[in-house]
């Protein structure tokens, strides 16, 4: 019988072996005094200050208002109102599983390339004219000043979308060999099932990469951003539908945490976890999920990264004047509210007067406050509840420890948190130990000739594996970090601030309680959004069950 002629809206592929554009860092704009994108970047500030948005749940692309209702803030000035958003009921947060269901069946289906064109548009309209809007968002919701807001929302955001669809070329490329007469192909499909992306206040970026990368591999994602970043997040959102993501892959969910992770993590159709956040958060959902094996189809794939308690380590050789500028800005910049930030120094006895007097001398000089003045080095911490945590902590430091700068707080018009230097002489104490998510760095001074123990108590302080670095000239030295720190941290860096790293180049994650280690921004993340299927083909299948062994003598 002939087979049936296609319908006319077939959809066509093309035939070409496509490859994405190689993709670059996008370049980081100044902003300094005179530039053109200060002028531009100033004026949307000014704008969004003065609008009142009204952010809605966004399910299968269509937008509800529940009007159960939350307040946007400024962090730096809290009394500021930017909007309200909506929290999603349970009844849509059921809609989105369905919309995810329906929206999969179509766009799994489509060529990686066409996927990765939505992405790279996004990119591309991300680096021109939606650069301002996603800037401004995170710099008056997040406090995130122009450049903490350039690295992570506009460039880091970009980098993920473009460096991802390469890493998807070259994973897809990956293929086993043949045997004569035999093509052997692995088909790597989505997820039989939606993916659950809860994401962080404290970076734009990671919003669009949890919820972006499982979509790029073709899933549908319901993705839960964090309520204190929900105008950049929303901008996002919008981004991706301004590109051409269809509607249904990626669901737009804000709400109760507790209740819309209820409502996903224990549903059959859970194909994957993409969280990035606190360890008791991760730890508590890995627990749901553990509970809920009876129920799922396939075994859920659960990504996470979590806390860190990083370190900077300097050897006798160090250079004084980079160690301590390492120092300040891996802990100050964005408030100390970085996964990465520095909060544990160790330094040696004969350095400890130099980094001392030098970061004295720089703390005095920060400037905090509003981020719309870009005098400021550091904004507002993201809320009262932070604000209050990280006072505790001050307070413990004064009564337990030496305050050798900052400290002070004020909290009447925005959540300010001055740099603080602490210094102290027991290396469990608390603030030596625990996440404090502030700009609040804990110095140990070690005797010089106790360089290895040292090391050894840095490894074994903190239940956190994520960043670190070693300062030291001393090529011995460097090589005795790489050996008693290896396990230390995900990220390690020597002569540089344990912050700032970049798609494509220190690819991110950490291991024991800093999370899965699945490398944000790389192959193997992607890995995770993928499950492969081995198909053999046989062009010339045998006609005879026999084998010739079994033939008479
Ligand atoms: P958080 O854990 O408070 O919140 C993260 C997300 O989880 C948010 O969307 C939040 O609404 C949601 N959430 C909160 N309680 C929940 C619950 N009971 N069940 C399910 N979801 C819940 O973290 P945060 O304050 O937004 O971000 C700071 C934390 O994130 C820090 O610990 C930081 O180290 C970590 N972080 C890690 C990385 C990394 O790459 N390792 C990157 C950024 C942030």
């Amino acid at each position: 019988m002939a087979t049936p002629p296609l319908p006319d809206l077939a959809i066509a592929s093309l035939s070409a072996r496509r490859r994405v554009p190689p993709p670059v860092n996008e370049p980081i704009r100044s902003y300094a005094p005179g530039t053109p994108e200060r002028a531009s970047l100033k004026a949307r500030l000014a704008t969004m200050a003065g609008e009142q948005i009204d952010i809605p749940v966004i399910v299968d692309g269509r937008e509800h208002r529940t009007g159960d209702t939350a307040p946007v803030v400024m962090p730096h000035a809290h009394g500021h109102v930017l909007g309200t958003w909506h929290k999603a009921t349970p009844e849509l947060v059921q809609e989105a599983i369905v919309a995810s269901a329906a929206a999969r069946q179509d766009w799994g289906s489509w060529a990686w390339e066409d996927r990765a064109a939505v992405f790279l548009r996004a990119a591309e309209l991300l680096a021109t004219t939606w650069r301002d809007t996603v800037n401004a968002a995170t710099m008056l919701g997040q406090s995130k000043t122009a450049y903490q807001s350039e690295i992570d929302a506009a460039c880091e955001l970009i980098d993920f979308f473009r460096f991802n669809c390469g890493y998807a070329e070259d994973l897809y490329g990956e293929q086993p060999i043949n045997d004569k007469g035999v093509w052997n192909q692995t088909d790597y499909r989505p997820l039989e099932g939606f993916v659950y992306a809860v994401s962080p206040f404290n970076f734009t970026a990671i919003g669009g990469n949890l919820s972006g990368a499982p979509a790029l591999m073709g899933n549908s994602v319901l993705w839960k951003p964090s309520s204190t970043a929900i105008l950049s997040n929303y901008y996002v959102m919008k981004l991706l539908e301004a590109a051409g993501l269809p509607p249904g892959v990626i669901n737009f969910i804000p709400g109760d945490p507790v209740a819309i992770s209820e409502a996903l993590l224990a549903h059959q159709d859970l194909g994957g976890v993409h969280f990035t956040g606190s360890t008791t958060v991760f730890n508590q959902m890995w627990k749901t999920i553990g509970g809920s094996m009876a129920g799922y189809r396939s075994y859920p794939r659960i990504v996470g990264e979590t806390g860190g308690k990083d370190f900077i380590m300097a050897h006798p050789s160090a250079d004084v004047e980079a160690l301590a500028v390492a120092v300040v800005r891996g802990a100050f910049e964005y408030q100390g509210q970085k996964c990465s930030a520095c909060s544990r120094i160790y330094i040696p006895q004969s350095l400890w007067a130099g980094v001392r007097d030098r970061m004295i001398a720089m703390i005095e000089d920060i400037r905090v406050g509003d981020v719309r003045d870009f005098r400021n080095f550091m904004g507002a911490v993201i809320d009262r509840k932070s604000f209050d945590r990280i006072t505790g902590y001050l307070d413990d430091a004064r009564a337990n420890a030496t305050v050798v700068a900052g400290g002070n707080t004020r909290g009447d018009d925005g959540y300010f948190v001055d740099p603080t230097l602490v210094q102290t002489d027991d290396p469990s104490y608390r603030l030596l130990c625990e996440e404090i998510f502030g700009p609040v760095v804990t110095a140990y001074v070690y005797p010089d000739d106790q360089y290895v123990e040292t090391m050894r108590i840095v490894d074994r302080t903190s239940p956190y594996a994520l960043t670190g670095a070693i300062f030291a000239t001393d090529r011995q030295a460097i090589r005795l970090a790489h050996t008693w720190l290896r396990h230390a941290a995900g990220n390690f860096y020597v002569n540089d601030k344990c912050t700032g790293a970049v798609v494509g180049q220190q690819p991110f994650g950490g291991a024991r309680g800093s999370g899965t280690n699945d490398k944000a921004g790389s192959k193997l993340n992607l890995l995770r959004w993928v499950s492969a299927r081995s198909v053999k083909e046989t062009f010339s299948p045998p006609k005879d069950y026999r084998y010739p062994f079994m033939g008479e003598e």
